[in-house]
């Protein structure tokens, strides 16, 4: 069974250098980080194996150097940031991921102190899981903790093949936090359990489509999404985006689960994102040249009067909508607004994925307005679909 840093003896850490793969890919722009929930929900794990004078040596990927190093994507102001969170000894910064400079800085490391490597993904073996680099990072540490959820479904080596290498295997605050809420949704979701799921590429929502749509009382669908369903329907989706090779699958879904399922009756819609201001408001047919950019009123006051109907489970992934240009956010902003007046009618309510995180904070709901923020896009659908993740897997499997 997995194991958490907090199962583990005190002085099992006390002095021993701990490799800790963390989610720091927070939006960085001219050095300056925009956002920085993730690193917050870092600190207790941090602090934690500081204060029991581990030696903490903390890796990330950011962006997607593809395997050159981009000045641009150096994990240094993350370094920085984090400096003047934390509440340890030292937070220390190496330029380089495995090699010469970090053995020296590993040498310079006191116990309680913590390091952070420059960005895994500058080294060509972290996203091809090369062995030979998977050795290297393995080499810098003798415990391993992985407190990355959202990276948990990536088989690279610093969530694998390295994790691999090492005896103690162990869940940080973080991802343990996000499999128990995880798991109680995909296992015992209270009632009634409301899904809502919007955004594009129903490719990469599939599994948990699949998984959910039988447990769910109801489901909401809105976004991109819900054009491939209407389609399904027969209802005419203009140049919506449909997508075609799902649309069987949409029609048998449909055909088995109409009644619980709800699909927006009205759309805003215009010839393109771009031309946001000559939008319109259509009920049930979209016309040939235009494009639906987001639910409407009434679809989004019958999703809202849904999730306030009872208290049970909410979880919501996928903006209704092309939310990042404000003509077409209305929708989103609303069903944001109807998720956190459910969680203080006493509802579990659960947010997963990049953009319907940004969407939540663009609708000015707190994070405390939502039970449970899952850091992991991807990763959450994933898990929620029954798949297993390669990052867990390694975590549950014996040692050699
Ligand atoms: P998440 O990152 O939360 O998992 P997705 O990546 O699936 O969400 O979807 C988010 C994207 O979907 C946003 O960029 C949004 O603009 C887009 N989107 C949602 N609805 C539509 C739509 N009707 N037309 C075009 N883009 C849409
Ligand atoms: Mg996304």
């Amino acid at each position: 069974m997995k194991k958490m840093i907090s199962d583990l003896p005190d002085d099992r850490f006390t002095g021993r250098p701990v490799l800790v793969r963390m989610d720091f890919n927070v939006p960085i722009s001219k050095g300056k980080i925009r956002e920085d929930y993730r690193l917050r929900r870092a600190i207790p794990t941090i602090e934690y194996l500081c204060q029991r004078g581990a030696k903490v040596i903390l890796a990330s990927h950011l962006g997607k150097p593809k395997g050159t190093l981009v000045p641009e994507l150096s994990l240094k102001p993350v370094a920085d940031r984090l400096r003047e969170m934390l509440k340890v000894s030292a937070m220390k910064f190496v330029g380089a991921v495995v090699g010469e400079q970090v053995k020296r800085a590993l040498d310079d490391m006191k116990p309680g102190e913590a390091l952070l490597l420059e960005n895994l993904r500058f080294e060509r073996g972290e996203e091809a899981n090369d062995s030979v680099f998977a050795q290297q990072l393995a080499s810098l540490a003798e415990l391993y903790v992985n407190d990355a959820f959202g990276t948990m479904h990536r088989a690279h080596a610093s969530t694998y093949g390295a994790a691999q290498l090492f005896r103690d295997r162990l869940a940080g605050f973080l991802v343990s936090k996000e499999i128990e809420v995880l798991s109680q949704i995909r296992d015992y979701p209270a009632r009634p359990f409301r899904v809502v799921v919007g955004g594009i590429k129903i490719k990469d929502k599939l599994s948990a489509l699949r998984a959910l749509i039988p447990k769910a009382d109801t489901v909401l669908l809105g976004g991109g999404i819900a054009y491939t369903f209407l389609a399904a329907q027969g209802v005419a989706t203009g140049d919506s985006p449909v997508e075609h090779e799902f649309m069987p699958w949409a029609k048998d879904v449909l055909a088995r689960y109409r009644e619980r399922i709800l699909l927006p009756i009205d759309h805003v819609i215009a010839r393109s994102v771009e031309e946001g201001d000559k939008l319109q408001n259509v009920h049930r047919a979209i016309p040939a040249g235009f494009k639906g950019l987001d639910i409407g009123r009434d679809a989004s006051l019958s999703f809202a009067h849904e999730l306030l109907r009872g208290m049970g489970t909410v979880f919501w992934n996928g903006p209704m909508g092309a939310f990042e240009v404000d003509e077409f956010a209305d929708g989103t902003v609303d069903v944001a607004r109807a998720m956190a007046l459910a969680h203080w009618r006493g509802a579990f309510t659960v947010v997963g994925g990049g953009d319907t995180v940004a969407a939540v904070r663009k609708a000015e709901v707190l994070e405390t307005e939502i039970s449970h923020v899952s850091t992991g896009g991807g990763a959450s659908l994933k898990f929620i679909g029954g798949e297993e993740l390669p990052g867990i897997k390694v975590l549950n499997e014996k040692s050699q």
